[in-house]
């Protein structure tokens, strides 16, 4: 892509608006507008971030066999009615009616939903288990939209769904989800840590939640310090295997990790040595429940048991926000100059400035090195404006593309481009092809 075509409308100062940084860099480097409070249009350079987020986690869940449908963003009240929760919800929830004084609903969740569809598609003990998902935008009415994408009033949630003839097997799909998530925010380079938590209005009685410790983080958290260290991607699992996946759960559940209302400060103090217990915010990327039959009973989800009986499925649902998550991989990943995107999300995967763009040769070489780069499959933003050197460095550091090649008309008397890692910000000079060598 060239800059000079490409509509990134970067901003020089700090918009008074944000209070936290993920909030300030993603407004300055052009990846969002704000429509209205708590509700964002997202601008190519952002667009292209939540997809590529969007890929790691559709990836995972596909591995962890669940399959990918989508579910509208309007719902119909009379589901919600049934499951008690339309007037539980509260004021969070967007009523909407139509034109018949129908009442409809923009979702906040979609457990009625889903439940209601498998409720008139499965007869049989033989169609279990069944793990569905989809990624859609929800709405929450929350009372203090704030911090740009990480409270949204409209935001992109992958909610799954899970179900299972009885408890045990819906613990094992739990534990599938358990382990397709510590993977997913892994393979974002983000270190998420597993933590008991309460179920809430989704209900039920087993529930984590996944958490990435920041000051900015909205949740109280209270864990072991050394989860952090743990590996992830290291550990080798067989995802259908209920036993290898159920000993993975247990290897990142031994140490001590609640959000504060589970928190017992006695447990953790006799658990965790005092230099390793972390008390802190964190920011709640992804939540997972197993709620039995709460819904699968009022909502006429049955399916018939070996025996030949009627017995009611049993659930969990499975959240991460996807949109949330732009804004909390830049808390975790960023310096003074801006963002610092991990290969795996990053919009680019490099930048390409060129210092002198009305010099013969390094244009020339510029447009080589563009197609050269390109063929060899990295998608590139090409730097190709009359612009000030500052001015393109700045805004390179800004939007935190992993490589920045620059080629300007000095090196090119020696025969030599330069290449910067954004993130440890080490520079090489060396020749253009080493350079791609380096890179392709
Ligand atoms: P929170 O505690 O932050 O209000 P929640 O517990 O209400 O979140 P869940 O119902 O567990 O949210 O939804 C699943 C996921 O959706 C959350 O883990 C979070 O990552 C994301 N999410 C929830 N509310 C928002 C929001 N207002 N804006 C962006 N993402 C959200
Ligand atoms: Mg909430
Ligand atoms: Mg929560
Ligand atoms: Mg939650």
């Amino acid at each position: 892509m060239r800059r000079s075509a490409f509509f990134l409308p970067t901003m020089k100062d700090t918009p008074k608006e944000a209070e936290i940084v993920s909030h300030r860099l993603m407004l300055r480097a052009g990846m969002i507008r704000q429509s209205s409070a708590g509700v964002y249009s997202w601008l190519p350079l952002g667009y292209r971030v939540l997809r590529k987020i969007e890929d790691i986690v559709r990836e995972e869940q596909d591995r962890a066999g669940c399959q990918e449908m989508l579910m509208p963003t309007i719902q119909s009240a009379d589901l919600w009615v049934k499951s008690g929760r339309y007037d539980d919800y509260g004021p969070e929830m967007l009523r909407i009616r139509d034109r018949h004084d129908r009442d409809m609903l923009y979702g906040p969740t979609n457990e009625e939903l889903i439940t209601d569809i498998f409720a008139h598609s499965v007869r049989s003990y033989r169609e279990l288990p069944k793990l569905l998902y989809h990624i859609q935008w929800k709405f929450r009415d929350e009372v203090r939209p704030r911090f740009g994408v990480m409270r949204g009033r409209e935001f992109l949630m992958k909610d799954a769904y899970s179900f299972d003839t009885d408890s045990e097997a819906a613990k094992e799909s739990y534990n599938r989800f358990f382990v397709a998530y510590l993977r997913t925010f892994a393979r974002m380079g983000l270190k998420a840590i597993p933590m008991e938590a309460d179920t809430g209005p989704i209900g039920g009685n087993l529930s984590h939640e996944f958490i990435i410790l920041a000051d900015t983080g909205e949740s109280q958290v209270f864990c072991d310090r050394n989860f952090v260290d743990y590996d992830v991607l290291g550990t080798d699992v067989d995802t259908g295997d209920p036993k290898q996946v159920g000993e993975v759960v247990d290897y990142f559940t031994r140490l001590y990790a609640r959000t504060d209302e589970k928190h017992d400060p006695g447990a953790f103090e006799q658990d965790v040595p005092a230099e390793r217990r972390y008390e802190g915010r964190g920011i709640e990327v992804g939540h997972i429940f197993y709620f039995g039959t709460k819904y699968s009973e009022p909502l006429g989800a049955f399916y018939t048991t070996r025996d030949g009986e009627e017995a009611p499925v049993h659930m969990g649902s499975y959240g991460i926000g996807v949109s949330r998550l732009v804004g909390g991989i830049i808390e975790a990943s960023h310096d003074d100059n801006g963002i610092i995107w991990p290969a795996s999300v990053a919009p680019f995967d490099l930048g390409l400035i060129n210092l002198q763009v009305d010099n013969e040769e390094c244009t020339r070489t510029c447009e080589d090195a563009y197609s050269r780069l390109q063929q060899a499959g990295m998608d590139v933003l090409y730097d190709d404006r009359d612009e000030r050197a500052g001015a393109k460095f700045a805004d390179m550091d800004l939007i935190g593309l992993p490589w920045q090649l620059t080629i300007g008309p000095r090196g090119l008397k020696s025969g030599l481009v330069e290449l910067k890692n954004r993130a440890t910000g080490e520079r090489q000079e060396l020749s253009l092809d080493s350079a791609l060598a380096q890179l392709t």
